[in-house]
């Protein structure tokens, strides 16, 4: 990376409302940067005694702080051309687990809430009654849920990588604030932002993946399941959530 390329990075995220960044290792700057050095580096005169990987995670983050940085009137992608709401997200803010879904659709543009439609309906008696068949002692309001996007997509179409990718770094900084014990990524944007992977849903779902060092479960999204023919998807969709249930809350 050249320091053009650097100060673009840092500009960007900066633009994201990240305005701190923790050094974690030294790096090199010419000709290119090499994160694995451990010399001291200046860049455009500001010194940097480590690593200039921005870590996402302005030490001492917060929900709060989180949405104060995407502000009132977000305007960072084509997303807010047409939406009501941001939606951020709900629930508990100590959660051990947050729910990801792919971004808001009609009814959570209109409230400003992430799952308060029909398929908000179907994850809260998922969560619900699964919770309570296996004897486990949470409601909806202990887990929390957001979306990868935080505005809606124009007639629901999946966000486009650099709508997920502006978004996602809030998701990110969400999870890290949050710090979960484990997080249920819901149909294949979520798996796709936090996996980095284009594999689908039925692949992935049923095992353990990472999200840096959180568990992440890869599940069926509940709008999947709303469709009639689906019984084996909801099977396997409850058998995950049992999983994950288990690990979070035993
Ligand atoms: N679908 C999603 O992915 N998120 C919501 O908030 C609602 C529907």
């Amino acid at each position: 990376m050249t320091t053009a390329e650097l100060r673009e990075r840092l500009q960007f995220y900066r633009d994201l409302g990240v305005d701190e960044i923790f050094v974690r290792q030294a790096i090199a700057l010419t000709p290119d940067v090499n994160v694995l050095s451990r010399s001291p580096v200046s860049v455009e005169g500001a010194a940097l005694t480590a690593s200039a990987i921005p870590s996402l995670a302005p030490e001492g983050d917060t929900l709060l702080k989180i949405r104060q940085d995407i502000g009132d009137d977000c305007r960072r992608c084509r997303l807010s051309e047409a939406r009501a709401k941001i939606v951020f997200g709900s629930g508990n803010e100590q959660a051990g687990l947050v729910f990801v879904g792919e971004g808001p659709g009609a009814d959570e543009d209109a409230q400003g809430f992430p799952f308060v439609g029909r398929a908000g309906q179907l994850l809260t008696q998922m969560i619900e009654n699964t919770a309570t068949k296996e004897g486990i002692p949470i409601r909806r309001p202990d887990v929390y849920i957001c979306n990868v996007v935080k505005c809606r997509p124009p007639e629901n179409r999946t966000p486009q990588p650099d709508e997920m990718e502006i978004c996602g770094q809030f998701l990110f900084r969400q999870l890290m604030a949050i710090r979960p014990k484990a997080i249920c990524a819901m149909g294949s944007t979520a798996a796709k932002a936090l996996l980095g992977t284009k594999e689908g849903v039925t692949k992935l779902r049923g095992k353990w993946h990472k999200w840096r060092d959180l568990p992440v479960m890869v599940t069926y999204h509940p709008s999947y399941l709303l469709r009639p023919y689906n019984q084996d998807a909801k099977r396997e969709a409850w058998e995950d959530l049992k999983k994950v249930l288990h690990f979070v809350y035993d």
